[in-house]
């Protein structure tokens, strides 16, 4: 147990969904960014939550931020996942924060509360994040960098970003290294728009990014950029994502429960009626499927980090993340059906499932499942034994 005095007030956290809530629907209609919402987390300390507290951190662990993206993801998805894919950021920095040049970068990071965005997407590699096509040049003390980055969420926005890339002196595209830029050490050149089915608050527009950083920014490369990628960043990935499109489903199922409950619903709706229960109980299981994978999951994430690179934690993590996906799409689906066209597909209703259907559509695609699904078939190849994490 650690210290009380040591644990995040999630009671501030109740001012941040309040902001996340007023500006939500104009952002989806305007495909804006949520800055008031950022502000709020920034003011409230929440970017920091994953660092140490003596770097200004608020000392929290991964379940802590699965707890506070599924509350952010019940009111705006798109929230919910800016906020995890910062704290993935500063997680790998963190993780790598052992010499004293790291331990000023993360302090520096953590300190002034940056916002840090995440280009991993490449345009030949793409998602593939063992994989770069972009160099990291050497000039003497410092490394150029110039990266084309396809989709990088809050771009226009970030304090830092956080670049996969080639390692420094890199002979193939397998010699990967993450290296960390301040936004003032770049030219970023924002290329086209943002305009997507959903997920639009995210603003996740290409850019290029170009400048110097010094040799100490990079994390880890090659074989320690590997195991980052496996024992860290790729687990963390899956649970953080999950735990948003579960927020996202749970909300859209309880604006229906009490749309259902309400004089407008009953008169609408049979609400005794056996088909309708029967989708309801359905739906109910497909939330409670991947809440006990989450759970599962980061508690394997916690107790086992030595294990996280074995095909069966790796198999799970996969599977976590095409399950989460497809059964939390899958619940919004089943929810339109419920109850029916006015209440759940049109624009304006209260019960708002239109937005999260829109939403949940990207999740299969945000680190496309069949490229997971073929890794996990090859990792099946490996296990012999059928060992399950
Ligand atoms: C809302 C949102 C925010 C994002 N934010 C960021 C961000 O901040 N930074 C960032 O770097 N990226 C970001 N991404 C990109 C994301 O991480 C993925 O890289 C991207 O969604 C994959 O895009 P893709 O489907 O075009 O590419 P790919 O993954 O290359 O897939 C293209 C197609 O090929 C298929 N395919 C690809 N590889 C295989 C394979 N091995 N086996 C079988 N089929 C395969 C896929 O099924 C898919 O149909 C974001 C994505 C979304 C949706």
């Amino acid at each position: 147990m650690r210290p009380a005095e040591s644990r995040p007030d999630f009671n501030t956290l109740d001012e941040v969904l309040g902001e996340v809530r007023a500006h939500a629907d104009r952002l989806d209609e305007t495909a804006g960014f949520p800055l008031e919402a950022l502000e709020s987390l920034r003011k409230g300390g929440w970017l920091g939550l994953l660092a140490p507290i003596r770097y200004g951190g608020l000392g929290g662990r991964v379940q802590d931020v699965l707890t506070v993206a599924q509350r952010l993801a019940r009111e705006d998805l798109s929230v919910g996942l800016i906020f995890v894919m910062h704290s993935q950021q500063l997680a790998a920095l963190a993780h790598c924060a052992s010499g004293p040049a790291a331990r000023d970068l993360l302090a520096h990071v953590v300190g002034n509360r940056q916002y840090v965005a995440s280009v991993t997407t490449a345009p030949t590699t793409g998602s593939n994040l063992l994989t770069a096509d972009s160099d990291l040049t050497v000039d003497n003390d410092r490394l150029v960098i110039d990266r084309v980055a396809p989709i990088v969420t809050g771009v226009e926005h970030a304090d830092g970003f956080l670049i996969a890339t080639r390692a420094p002196q890199a002979l193939s595209e397998t010699e990967v290294c993450m290296v960390y830029a301040d936004r003032q050490d770049l030219d970023v050149a924002v290329t086209g728009d943002w305009q997507p089915l959903g997920m639009r608050a995210c603003r996740s527009p290409g850019a290029r990014l170009r400048g110097s950083v010094p040799r100490t920014h990079v994390l880890a490369e090659r074989q320690a950029h590997r195991r980052l990628i496996t024992q860290l960043f790729a687990p963390m990935a899956h649970l953080s994502w999950s735990a948003c499109w579960l927020g996202a489903a749970a909300g859209a199922f309880e604006r229906t429960v009490r749309y259902l409950r309400s004089r407008d619903g009953r008169s609408r709706h049979d609400v005794t009626g056996e088909l309708l229960l029967s989708r309801l109980g359905r739906v109910r299981g497909r939330l409670e499927m991947v809440n006990a994978h989450l759970h599962h999951a980061a508690d394997v994430f916690e107790r086992y980090p030595d294990q996280l690179g074995s095909a069966p934690a790796q198999s799970m993590f996969n599977a976590l993340k095409v399950t989460a996906a497809e059964q939390c799409s899958a619940a919004v689906d089943e929810l339109v059906d419920i109850v029916g066209l006015k209440a759940g597909y049109f624009r304006g209703s209260p019960v708002q499932l239109e937005r999260s259907v829109r939403d949940l559509r990207a999740a299969s695609l945000t680190y496309s499942n069949d490229r997971l699904l073929v890794a996990t078939g090859r990792l099946a190849l490996l296990d012999r034994e059928v060992r399950l994490a």
